[in-house]
This record gives structure tokens, sequence and C-alpha cells, in this order.
């Protein structure tokens, strides 16, 4: 069973598998960089208030569906 390693996570960032001895500074990122790059990206998206929301329009004029009751349902 040499080559049973522990499960190693995947870096959010670069989706490589994270070295635990090596980053555990970083964890949970494989590195400083990718730690950085995703506080970055994070940042930004914050920054990037959705306004612009998928403003798709809404052409989906679905009747106004009534609810289908069971039958019998009127004499519990
Ligand atoms: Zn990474």
């Amino acid at each position: 069973m040499a080559d049973q390693q522990p499960l190693s996570p995947l870096c959010p960032t670069c989706d490589m598998q994270v070295d635990l001895e090596l980053a555990h500074k970083s964890l949970p990122f494989c590195s400083e960089r990718c730690r950085l790059l995703d506080l970055g990206r994070w940042l930004n998206e914050e920054h990037a208030l959705p306004c612009e929301a998928q403003d798709s329009e809404e052409e989906d004029n679905s009747p106004a569906t009534t609810p289908r009751l069971p039958p019998g349902w009127h004499d519990a």
C-alpha cells in the first residue's frame, strides 16, 4: 500500500491538488499565489455589484397556473 496517499484537497483557484506539506501556510489553496488570486477575485466581485443582473425579458408568460386539487379534496 505504498501509493495510498491521503486524499488531498483541490485548490479552489487552480484545481490542482494541494500539497498539504508545502501549502500548509496557504490552505486551502495550493500556494500563496492562489490564495491571493482568490482573495482578489473575491474582492472584485464584492465591488462589482450585480446591478446588471441577468435581465432576460420574462417572456415566459405562463398562464396563471390554477392549482389542481386532487379529486375529492373538498369532501374531506
Ligand atoms: Zn492553486
